[in-house]
């Protein structure tokens, strides 16, 4: 599920789960303390210390992700069209996951409209009209 999603998604999603992570460990430490007593403080320090850098690391992450999102480039769907955000050449989109790219050469649309800019030519239609 991970690998099938858009760049942005992939990195909030992570950053989710290295959140989540980071609370769980310092929970757990902290209930050590009250399972074990004395010896549980040991365990308690260690899961806050990771459970800290892990919500860091998350943090960082987020802070990446929205940086990178600022400099994405919004495109309409074809497939969808809905408004989505690309990371780099080639990504998916956010709503139908359908793998969209910049790079003309990488294309393999059927959709004249969609190509590079040409004279109206016989093989326009391709039993896809360009409204989808
Ligand atoms: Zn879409």
């Amino acid at each position: 599920m991970v690998f099938k999603s858009a760049k942005i998604n992939a990195f909030r999603t992570w950053g989710l789960l290295l959140t989540m992570l980071g609370m769980g460990l310092m929970v757990l430490g902290t209930a050590g303390i009250v399972f074990w007593g004395h010896a549980g403080k040991v365990f308690a320090a260690v899961g806050l210390v990771i459970g800290l850098v892990a919500m860091m690391a998350s943090l960082a992450i987020y802070f990446w992700a929205g940086m990178l999102s600022t400099s994405a480039v919004q495109v309409d769907c074809p497939e969808c069209g809905k408004l989505t955000k690309m990371l780099g050449k080639t990504d998916r989109c956010m709503f139908c996951h359908t793998i969209l790219t910049l790079d003309p050469n990488q294309a393999n649309t059927n959709r004249p409209h969609l190509k590079a800019p040409s004279p109206p030519a016989a093989d326009v239609d391709h039993g896809i009209s360009p409204k989808g």
